[in-house]
């Protein structure tokens, strides 16, 4: 098929996904096609109907009529007024030819004059001259009823009829073949009526499919106009149109995503605002120090090894500081892909973590304590499990008090297992509890930033937690100590 016929027909495909084009389609269907069925079943009923009752009618007076020949003799040729009257009324009502035939099949009498006096051979004429059962048959490519009714009288030669004397035997058939035209006539007069009908009701339901289903339409549509323009960015606001529960739930939707996107955007811009100042400010101590070295004359070798010390002090902070972002960032990205999960052994992992961190405990003479209450393997990432407990260990060391302690707690039930850290530190007070996660939140910033902090360990820690389906959970009283407690399944659930 070439490219362009493919498109036309992809583009036509897409307008029949139209809704107000389907809703069109069904009220169209749904008036017209009933209306069809019944002018359809009317027309064909009336014409089934009246040949029944034709035929009804035209052998009852057939049989009427066969007796009078009886009576009236007119088999043995005695003329009768009579019946020559009674037979050229039902031929003229009918515009029907009524043919009667002798015992022996010759044509006795033809209202059609043709064929008088001669032999008439047919299979149903024989059959009812036997056994004296009148038939009739439909002819509807002819348009005629053909009746064969047996003619029954006294035997008038009851020895060679082999009939007992005054019994009826059968002494002739009539055979009458009348018209349906004035039936089908009628049906057709019907029908007319019927199409005029049709196409009346076919105009009438047209506009009325056609307005509703513009109507129907019109909330949908203004919502597309309405959410082309946030899309465009004309507007940024919430849309509301609650003309159907069904664009209302759509516009809740929609400003549902809107809103998370406005917030996304917001810490988005407050996120880019803190790195800034953050990785300004080592810079700015530097030039302070470097500005204050070159504008002196005459400094001395000891001034210059502190100044450059504090440089490299700076240094090293804005190098942990971009370490810790990338690190955040690479688990944002790595959020969708897949960790690298394999069995490990958390009871030897929280070792190897306090092992790392015993000398920066012995510098301010914490006592660092690891207790577990069963071995535990779990399916986990452990380099990133290692990153968590690490600045969990790291915090609870740092933000403690001289000659404090670190409590490690490692437990499982058939689940999960929990971590729990806990220390006697300086504690985090009740309304910073919700905001230590985010980036770049210090309780004391002064204080944290002297002890080397970034502001960007728990935001590490959560990422790390989320990314194992687990849950992190803090407990702290300030001046007695702070407990972190960490659930993660043992079993990871890529979902
Ligand atoms: P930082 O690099 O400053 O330590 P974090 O994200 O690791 O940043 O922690 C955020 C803030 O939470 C810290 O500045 C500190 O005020 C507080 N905090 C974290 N852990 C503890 C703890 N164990 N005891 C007291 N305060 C803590």
């Amino acid at each position: 098929m070439p490219e362009k016929v493919k498109t036309a027909f992809r583009k036509l495909l897409r307008r029949t996904r139209s809704l107000r084009l389907r809703l069109f389609v069904i009220i169209f269907s749904v008036a017209l096609i009933p209306c069809i069925i019944m002018r359809h079943a009317l027309t064909s009923n009336y014409m089934e109907q009246g040949v029944s009752v034709r035929i009804s009618t035209v052998t009852a007076q057939m049989d009427t009529i066969a007796a009078h020949l009886i009576t009236y003799n007119y088999l043995e040729e005695e003329a009768s007024e009579v019946i020559d009257a009674e037979l050229a009324q039902i031929s003229a009502l009918y515009d029907g030819r009524i043919v009667i035939i002798g015992p022996d099949l010759r044509i006795l009498r033809d209202t059609y004059d043709i064929s008088t006096g001669k032999t008439l051979i047919a299979e149903e004429v024989i059959t009812c001259l036997t056994d004296g059962t009148g038939v009739s048959q439909y002819d509807s490519n002819n348009g005629y009823i053909e009746i064969v009714t047996p003619i029954k009288g006294p035997s008038t030669d009851p020895e060679e009829d082999g009939a007992d004397a005054g019994a009826q035997v059968v002494r002739g058939v009539m055979l009458t073949s009348v018209s349906t035209d004035t039936i089908a006539a009628t049906r057709d007069r019907l029908a007319v009526q019927g199409i005029i009908v049709e196409t009346l009701t076919i105009i009438i339901v047209l506009s009325l499919a056609l307005f509703l289903s513009l109507a129907i339409t019109v909330p949908f549509r203004r919502l597309a106009k309405e959410m082309l323009n946030v899309r465009a960015g004309y507007s940024n606001e919430p849309i509301h149109i609650n003309n159907t529960l069904e664009t209302r739930q759509i516009c809740d939707s929609f400003n549902t995503v809107l809103e998370r996107e406005k917030a996304l955007d917001d810490s988005r811009e407050e996120f880019v605002a803190n790195v800034s100042h953050e990785l300004k400010t080592p810079i700015t101590s530097m030039k302070v120090l470097a500005d204050s070295l070159v504008s002196q004359e005459d400094v001395p070798v000891e001034m210059y090894r502190e100044f450059m010390k504090d440089i490299a002090g700076e240094i090293e902070r804005e190098d942990r500081m971009i370490n810790d972002l990338l690190t955040l960032v690479r688990m944002d990205r790595q959020a969708a892909v897949e960790l690298d999960v394999r069995e490990t052994d958390i009871n030897a992992l929280t070792e190897t973590v306090l092992k790392r961190l015993r000398p920066l405990a012995g510098k301010r003479d914490v006592e660092l304590v690891f207790e577990s209450v069963r071995s535990v393997t779990a399916s986990v990432d452990d380099v990133k499990i290692t990153q968590m407990l690490m600045n969990l260990v790291e915090n609870a060391i740092k933000y403690n008090k001289e000659h404090g302690w670190v409590r490690v707690v490692l437990d499982a039930d058939h689940q999960s297992f929990t971590l729990t850290v806990a220390d006697n530190g300086i504690g985090i007070p009740e309304e910073d509890l919700t905001s230590i996660y985010e980036r770049f939140y210090r309780v004391d910033k002064s204080h944290s930033r002297e002890i080397g902090g970034t502001g960007l360990g728990l935001a590490l820690v959560r990422s790390a937690v989320i990314m194992h389906h687990g849950i992190i959970d803090c407990t702290s009283t300030p001046g007695e100590g702070t407990t972190f407690t960490v659930t993660i399944p043992l079993n990871y659930i890529k979902l």
